[in-house]
């Protein structure tokens, strides 16, 4: 498993979890909680429809009293104030009353009034069909008093009945009086503001419907926010029904606005933990392990070249860059060294061999002339025989510095090739300026004037060179490497054998033979 994997699964892992949770919280327990508080909103606004209704009702109830307990009212069904009528139902005070039917039957059961409050004063109704479809003037006539719904046509209104007696109360009653008031618009408007509901009235045709009980405010189930109750009359028959909707925005929703943010909310903790963890940790983490990794493979050392905002990482950084450049320095050093000569601290045959092959590749690309220069010093062996290795050795190291000074150029390579002999590799010289540095090479050697009594050639240290000359290099030369080498050492054996103290050139061309160059 990765650091980086390990990091975005345990981000993964906690947004499931408080996720999940919170929406199983929201679900399991905050969402019934709120249905449940909607629901008892609901039922305290209908227990408000329901005591409006009843303060409407009582108010009729104690104004219908009012008048039935009244001696006028008591005379005039008792035939003896005909005058009633006219002083009283149809007064502007009782016209603007809350009443809008009112009813007198007698005692006897026998109708004596009915009228409509109007603006032109009070009008007789005939048919009192409807009416005794709601009142059941049994009870009413027994009964001190009755309160109850009634349907007129389309419309849904209430009614209180008093038996009518003297004020005194004190005489039978003689019959009963009934007010009716109509439910209107202004009520149910009243109604829909306090409960911020929409709220309708709907009287059933007179269709006749069986007794019902009306439902229980305590098991009321919230379903859509719609609230059907069936109004009953007197005789408990539904004469209408009673309609309450709320709005769909006034209802509780699972999985609404609040909670989808409230989550994102909650998530983006983990996810910005998550971002800053990645940026500001484990993306330069796994840029230093991968350049680590890299190193490892291809065995080539770099600096980490990366800058945080986080000191210990740049501080590991940057002790690891200085670590690399030590690594660097030791490499660099043992790679000298294994390329050096330890006597005369020119370049080995070894790394000759190599920056010969790599010479012998760039020159037949760029075509510049190559000259490989062999050189071996005269009768070194009678030199060593004569004053000692030691002195060998010095002689050595003399020549080796001189030939540096000779061969100066950037494109040239001087080594020692072996024992008393040196190889020069050198670009872009015109066959004269070669003979010219031939010419010099064994010049130098001689003014270094070092004795060598033994020589039979000469009475101080010579050398002799052998070069082999390209003059167009190309592709031709591609396996010719190890023959230029040859012509270099046979031209080197030439200049012995022609007496030494010299030197010998000889071209290798695309026409060359092995034979004859
Ligand atoms: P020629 O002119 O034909 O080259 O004769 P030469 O004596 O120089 O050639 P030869 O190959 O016979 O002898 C080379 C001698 O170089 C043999 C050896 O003693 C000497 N030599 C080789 N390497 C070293 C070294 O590192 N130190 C010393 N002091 N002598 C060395
Ligand atoms: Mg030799
Ligand atoms: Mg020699």
């Amino acid at each position: 498993m990765t650091l980086k994997r390990l990091i975005f699964l345990a981000a993964a892992a906690y947004i499931l979890v408080v996720g999940g949770g919170l929406l199983i919280y929201r679900i399991l327990i905050a969402y019934p909680e709120l249905e449940q508080l909607t629901l008892e909103s609901h039922k305290g606004d209908i227990r408000a429809i329901k005591s409006t209704y009843e303060g409407e009702l009582n108010h009729l109830k104690l104004f219908n009293s009012d008048w039935a307990k009244w001696d006028e009212t008591y005379a005039f069904l008792n035939g003896q104030d005909p005058g009633y009528i006219e002083r009283n139902i149809n007064s502007d005070s009782f016209i603007n009353s809350n009443v809008d039917i009112v009813s007198i039957y007698d005692s006897q059961k026998r109708h004596i009034l009915t009228g409509k409050t109007t603006g032109a004063g009070l009008e007789l109704l005939t048919d009192l069909s409807e009416l005794t479809n709601d009142i059941h003037l049994d009870t009413v006539l027994n009964r001190d008093e009755v309160c109850a719904l009634i349907r007129l046509g389309k419309r849904i209104g209430y009614f209180c009945s008093n038996s009518v007696q003297d004020s005194e109360e004190t005489n039978p009653s003689n019959g009963t009086l009934i007010f009716i008031r109509m439910i209107d618009n202004s009520i149910i408007q009243r109604l829909q503001n306090l409960t911020d509901s929409q709220i309708s009235l709907r009287s059933y045709d007179n269709e006749q419907h069986s007794i019902v009980i009306p439902p229980s405010l305590d098991n009321l189930p919230l379903t859509d926010g719609r609230y059907h109750f069936p109004l009953l009359n007197g005789k408990n028959i539904p004469i209408g029904v009673l309609n309450i909707h709320y709005q769909k925005e006034q209802l509780p929703v699972l999985i609404d606005k609040n909670t989808i943010i409230s989550i994102l909310a909650m998530l983006m903790l983990p996810i910005l933990i998550t971002i800053f963890v990645y940026y500001f940790f484990l993306k330069p983490m796994t840029t230093i392990f991968s350049n680590i990794g890299t190193m490892n493979k291809t065995g080539k050392l770099q600096n980490i070249s990366i800058h945080t905002h986080i000191a210990e990482i740049d501080a590991f950084t940057a002790n690891f860059n200085l670590f690399i450049q030590q690594i660097k320095q030791y490499q660099q050093k043992l790679e000298s060294e294994s390329n050096t000569d330890g006597l005369t601290n020119l370049f080995n045959r070894r790394y000759f061999d190599h920056q010969y092959d790599e010479m012998w590749r760039a020159v037949s690309r760029t075509g510049n002339s190559i000259s490989i220069v062999m050189m071996d010093i005269d009768f070194f062996k009678k030199y060593n025989d004569h004053y000692g290795h030691q002195k060998g050795d010095d002689a050595l190291k003399a020549v080796a510095s001189k030939l540096k000074t000779v061969s100066r150029r950037a494109n040239e390579t001087l080594a020692r090739y072996g024992g008393e002999e040196f190889v020069l590799i050198t670009e872009s010289l015109s066959k004269k300026e070669l003979e010219d540095m031939l010419a010099n090479i064994i010049n130098s050697i001689e003014t270094l004037n070092l004795e060598h009594k033994p020589s039979p050639i000469s009475d101080h240290l010579t050398i002799s060179c052998g070069a082999c000359y390209i003059e167009n290099p190309g592709s031709w030369m591609k396996d010719k490497k190890e023959q230029a080498l040859k012509i270099a050492d046979d031209s080197l054996y030439e200049a012995k054998e022609n007496g030494r103290n010299q030197f010998i050139i000889h071209p290798l061309s695309n026409q060359s033979t092995n034979s004859k160059y």
